[in-house]
């Protein structure tokens, strides 16, 4: 389906303006990073996507499908169902640490299990099922039955995924679902996604603070700066100078990222192409 952002400020309480008149489309199938800077409005931008906050009022609006998670400042009706759509990865993981991995992954279908179930993690043969080969699909299988809190991180972030696979998202939000991961968890991670956006078309939209994995996983990016769209466009074509020119001293905390090893078994579009990534 596909996301439309028309127009969307959010000024919080205090004054601080996070985003500015941010209008951007997504189209169904698409893998995109959202880079820039700390405090540029990354998961401000995210968390309006979801639905979690509201904009504020005015001629504003985001369109999942053609309905509205938001208009005019004001949460749509259906939110609920939107997003049983669209599937969350966060830095921390958010898994219930204690409860195993399997049952993490499965309380992605909760949306379309009935209350009383999933109330006390009641799941079918099937489901279960389902979730053990989500787990196979991010290569986890055989972790399945320890505890949450027993994995690695990246192995966490991974199951974290897998639950988006149970739910069936169409779309999946991921907030700096790398930024506390070893370089080569990392690449997993960013590899899994990519898998799941071109073997099963999910939309992908990710939040990451380096631009070389950017460049090496997602087509386009679009670069904000202090609340603003300051890039929008094929992820090879940013430059060092460009993005320097774009975001003058925060450029450093961009480019300054360890690069992702291992981009071998990536197809060549995704291969870094600019100068930046031959210099990263
Ligand atoms: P990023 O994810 O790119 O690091 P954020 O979207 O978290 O940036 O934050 C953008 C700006 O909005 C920051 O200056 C942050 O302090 C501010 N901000 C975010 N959430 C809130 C909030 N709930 N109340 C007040 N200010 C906020
Ligand atoms: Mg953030």
């Amino acid at each position: 389906m596909k996301l439309e952002i028309n127009g969307i400020s959010k000024t919080f309480r205090g004054g601080y303006q996070a985003l500015d008149q941010v209008s951007l489309t997504f189209s169904p199938g698409e893998m995109v990073a959202l880079i820039g800077a700390s405090g540029s409005g990354k998961s401000t931008l995210l968390r309006h996507i979801s639905g979690l906050i509201a904009a504020d009022a005015g001629d504003n609006q985001i369109l999942f499908g053609s309905r509205p998670v938001q208009a005019n400042g004001v949460i749509g009706q259906h939110i609920r169902q939107l997003r049983s759509q669209i599937g969350f990865v966060f830095q921390q993981f958010n898994l219930v640490g204690r409860l195993p991995v399997l049952t993490n992954v499965l309380t992605g279908g909760i949306a379309r299990i009935p209350l009383w179930r999933s109330c006390f993690r009641i799941f079918t043969a099937e489901e279960r099922a389902a979730g053990l080969a989500a787990l196979a699909r991010v290569g986890i299988a055989e972790h399945a039955y320890k505890r949450a809190s027993a994995l690695s991180g990246g192995q966490q972030q991974r199951a974290a995924i897998a639950r988006t696979i149970v739910q069936r998202a169409n779309m999946i939000l991921a907030d700096e679902p790398i930024a506390s991961l070893d370089p080569e968890s990392a690449r997993r991670v960013m590899q899994t996604l990519a898998d799941l956006n071109r073997q099963d078309g999910t939309t992908v939209l990710v939040s990451l603070h380096q631009v070389d994995v950017a460049l090496r996983f997602c087509p386009r990016t679009v670069a904000l700066s202090k609340g603003r769209v300051v890039y929008d466009g094929p992820s090879n074509q940013l430059t060092e100078s460009m993005l320097r020119e774009l975001y003058g001293a925060e450029a450093d905390e961009l480019l300054s990222a360890a690069p992702v090893p291992n981009t071998a078994d990536l197809p060549v579009e995704h291969l870094p192409l600019s100068a930046l990534a031959a210099a990263a």
